[in-house]
């Protein structure tokens, strides 16, 4: 297999096969992000993808889980991902699941119909990063999609049955505006109904624009404890309407949580306040990564 630079994964694709489809990020001006700015984005020749593929077929007898990289490739034409689709239903037989990371924006560029094509040539997840439901904290991170074309974006994809996975990000508003994260993002939870939402903590490395504010005194970063007071008034505010499995089992998050919402929310509301009375329960500095 042939990669460029650095690769990156959600953590329930840790044993997929990684097929580069993309080079980078299509936006790439997230100022907490510093996965590929130091890649310039562009569309893989669909030809490379596809010989990526066939040498994948040739070393490995069982592929259960392919993901589809790097960011956002969900942007490809529809002709082009259907190829590669169609290579994989073709070539990968037991392949169980085919998922990709994508922009809300590139799901609401697409129509109905061209979604339920992705879906019926087997893309069968896309993992979005909302990082937060509050408008003001999207612009202040520089996200480029606004808290409605998240949530339009989500809900046009699980309505042409491709399940989405929804990541936010715990601390990202500082101590400023930590409220207002949470709570929005509570409601973001409620509004979206997306098959999956889990939470990574902040961690600002370079050359990740925010580490530079942080280090000048202009960004204010959540402690442990103020991180969990944070996730509880965030999960008090989530209540959608259809089943939605909650993590957060990220390796920067300090305590591990796992449930459905809105079901287990009190458990576990009820696993932070425990973390929040005693800190030998949460995860020690050293030990959390991205
Ligand atoms: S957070 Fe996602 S959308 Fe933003 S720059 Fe990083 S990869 Fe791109």
């Amino acid at each position: 297999m042939r990669y460029v630079g650095d690769i990156y994964r959600p953590p329930s694709e840790a044993y997929s096969l990684l097929v580069q489809v993309t080079i980078g990020c299509s936006h790439n001006k997230c100022t907490f992000c510093n996965m590929y700015k130091n890649k310039q984005f562009k569309v893989r020749d669909p030809e490379e993808v596809l010989e990526d593929l066939a040498w994948a077929r040739a070393h490995y007898n069982r592929v259960q889980r392919i993901f589809l990289c790097d960011g956002d490739a969900l942007c490809l034409a529809n002709h082009k991902l259907i190829r590669i689709l169609d290579y994989i239903k073709e070539n990968f037989p037991e392949c169980e699941r085919v998922t990709t990371y994508g922009r809300a924006t590139a799901a609401l560029a697409k129509t109905e119909e061209e979604l339920e094509e992705l879906r019926d040539h087997g893309l069968s997840m896309v993992y979005l990063g909302a990082e937060s439901g509050s408008q003001k904290v999207l612009e202040m991170v520089n996200k480029g999609e606004t808290r409605e074309q998240l949530i339009d974006g989500v809900r046009k994809l699980e309505d042409a049955g491709i399940k989405t996975s929804v990541t936010f990000i715990s601390g990202l508003a500082g101590q400023e505006m930590w409220e207002e994260h949470a709570i929005e993002t509570g409601k973001m939870i409620t509004e979206m109904n997306a098959s999956y939402v889990s939470l990574l903590t902040l961690m600002l490395q370079s050359p990740a624009p925010m580490l530079d504010d942080w280090a000048a005194g202009r960004f204010n970063k959540l402690t442990a404890e103020e991180v969990l007071a944070e996730t509880c008034l965030m999960l008090q505010h989530a209540n959608p309407t259809k089943s939605c499995v909650f993590r957060s089992n990220h390796a920067s998050n300090y305590v591990s949580l796992r449930g459905n919402l809105p079901e287990d929310k009190e458990s576990m509301l009820a696993s932070l306040k425990r973390c929040m009375e005693d800190r030998g329960l949460l995860k020690d500095e050293r030990f959390r990564m991205l």
